[in-house]
């Protein structure tokens, strides 16, 4: 049963409320993500798992580029067959590589990578 409710906070606007008292490590509410992806303003990610990659200042990432379309994928993504290399990031990766948009690996002073913002609203267009 749902123990939580939308509300609406003069401050904070639609907020996540819960519908009565509940216990430290309680599930509250459960769902399925309607896409998953990097979150805004991350650095850069692996398109697959999502965990942090180092690539140098000249876009370079020892490797952790897509073979496909040469976007960020860590080894073990690119290799796992149980995801058919790449999980989530096959689909962009097909739109990538045949229209060739390329990944410069430019991040900001404050470890920001703008070019992966892209990638979770593409994902929720193309469905
Ligand atoms: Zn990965
Ligand atoms: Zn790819």
């Amino acid at each position: 049963m749902l123990k939580a409710r939308l509300e609406h906070d003069a401050v904070y606007g639609r907020c996540l409320a819960t519908a009565e008292a509940v216990q430290p490590g309680e599930i509250v509410v459960e769902e399925l993500p309607f896409a998953y992806g990097p979150k805004r303003d991350s650095g850069i990610v692996c398109l697959g798992c999502y965990r942090y990659l180092q690539f140098g200042e000249d876009g370079d990432g020892d490797g952790d580029r897509c073979e496909r379309c040469d976007w960020p994928l860590c080894g073990s993504c690119a290799d796992d067959e149980e995801t058919a290399a790449g999980g989530d990031h096959r689909g962009e990766c097909e739109v990538f590589a045949k229209a060739r948009v390329t990944f410069a690996g430019n991040v900001s002073e404050d470890g920001v990578c703008p070019q992966l913002d892209c990638i979770t609203p593409l994902r929720l267009v193309e469905g």
